[in-house]
């Protein structure tokens, strides 16, 4: 064990004897006759991602050899990316089923089962990850989460982060909202049908296309994730006119799922060492997409051809406007969702607030 690695399983044993009394472990089951505690626990873990995908599939497997690490060989938990085990988007099944112990992907996946699942991974012009992780941790987020999935017997955790996404890259300028009109583009999503009621016309398509998509002008434009992906699909050899922000996903959380049984059939320490480990990843899967985001972005600036280009205002504007609708929208007609959009709405407006005179603040500020 490296020095780091040492010294961070030594934290979040410390982390975990600290704050075993609060999260679901509260609820764990502690009867003696019927957890071991010196039994030894195999897992499975599907998830959302291709084999080998850097930063998220990368993260997922680093979780669980932190895991087998802190908890001495006693919770051994084998990694399989999307379509080793399962097709990527059975993920939550599996998990709800009990198929398999753990998934890891993202809320917004679910959507056609659970729309409201959306806001506990991002919706557009929401909030970034500062605030989804203020929500989730310490401002009611992650209950309400839990409320969300307990009758499909799944316990979320946030597991990283994108960051702020990039709007994408498309085969032409765009000026005016007079550019979007019929314009191809491959976004799914609520950002989608933001992006459809702006005159647009949303395309999906799985990642393994986007490429050849874009390149055949099968679809004028696409988003993707950040500058680091972006780049290691070879987009800007594509399209060369690469847009920001993402107005669409301004920080998509990913998450942890836990078949609830499975959960409950954990000693206490071992379900400490899962949410604590999930709570370090978080801000480790979450930093290295930010460190290998700005890196790859002084690249792409690099490469003839590409050109960098701010939304309009305007246009950011009316996409705003049409998000905000669209929302309400979803809100009016069930009462499910509108539950997590009010929750979501009242933290955001107050997170607002204190990020415009903040964050916002600062960054705006000469330096
Ligand atoms: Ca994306």
């Amino acid at each position: 064990m490296t020095h780091n690695s040492l010294v961070r399983a030594l934290f979040i044993s410390i982390l975990a004897l600290l704050l075993t009394a609060c999260g679901p472990e509260d609820s764990a089951n502690t009867n003696a006759t019927t957890i071991d505690n010196n039994k030894t626990y195999n897992w499975k873990m599907v998830t959302t991602w291709p084999p080998g995908f850097p930063v998220l599939q990368e993260g997922a497997e680093r979780f669980a050899k932190n895991i087998q690490a802190m908890s001495n060989g006693r919770l051994n938990i084998k990694v399989y990316a999307g379509g080793e085990l399962i097709p990527a988007l059975q993920t939550f099944d599996a998990v709800s089923q009990g198929t398999v112990e753990m998934g890891h992907g993202s809320a917004y996946y679910w959507a056609g089962k659970v729309p409201e699942a959306q806001f506990f991974s991002t919706v557009p012009f929401g909030m970034t990850a500062r605030g989804m992780n203020a929500w989730l941790y310490s401002g009611g987020g992650l209950d309400l989460w839990r409320e969300v999935y307990k009758p499909f017997h799944v316990i979320p955790f946030p597991l990283g982060n994108t960051g702020v996404q990039m709007g994408g890259w498309f085969n032409k300028e765009i000026n005016s909202l007079a550019d979007i009109k019929g314009l191809k583009m491959r976004i799914p999503g609520l950002g989608g049908k933001v992006f459809a009621k702006a005159g647009g016309n949303p395309v999906l398509l799985a990642g393994s296309e986007v490429y050849t998509a874009l390149e055949r002008n099968t679809i004028d434009a696409t988003e993707w994730i950040g500058p680091f992906h972006d780049q290691r699909l070879g987009l800007y050899r594509a399209a060369q006119h690469y847009y920001y922000p993402g107005w669409h996903e301004p920080g998509s959380v990913l998450e942890l799922t836990i078949n609830e049984r499975a959960w409950d059939s954990l000693p206490a320490d071992l379900q400490a060492i899962i949410s604590n480990a999930a709570m370090a990843e978080n801000l480790r899967l979450f930093s290295e997409m930010e460190e290998k985001n700005l890196s790859a972005l002084q690249e792409l600036k690099d490469r003839p051809g590409v050109q960098l280009h701010r939304f309009p205002d305007d246009v950011l504007a009316k996409l705003k406007t049409l998000t905000d609708e669209t929302l309400a929208e979803e809100a009016a007609n069930d009462p499910k969702f509108k539950r997590v959009y009010d929750a979501y709405q009242a933290f955001r407006k107050k997170d607002d607030a204190w990020t415009d005179i903040s964050e916002k603040a600062y960054l705006a500020m000469e330096k």
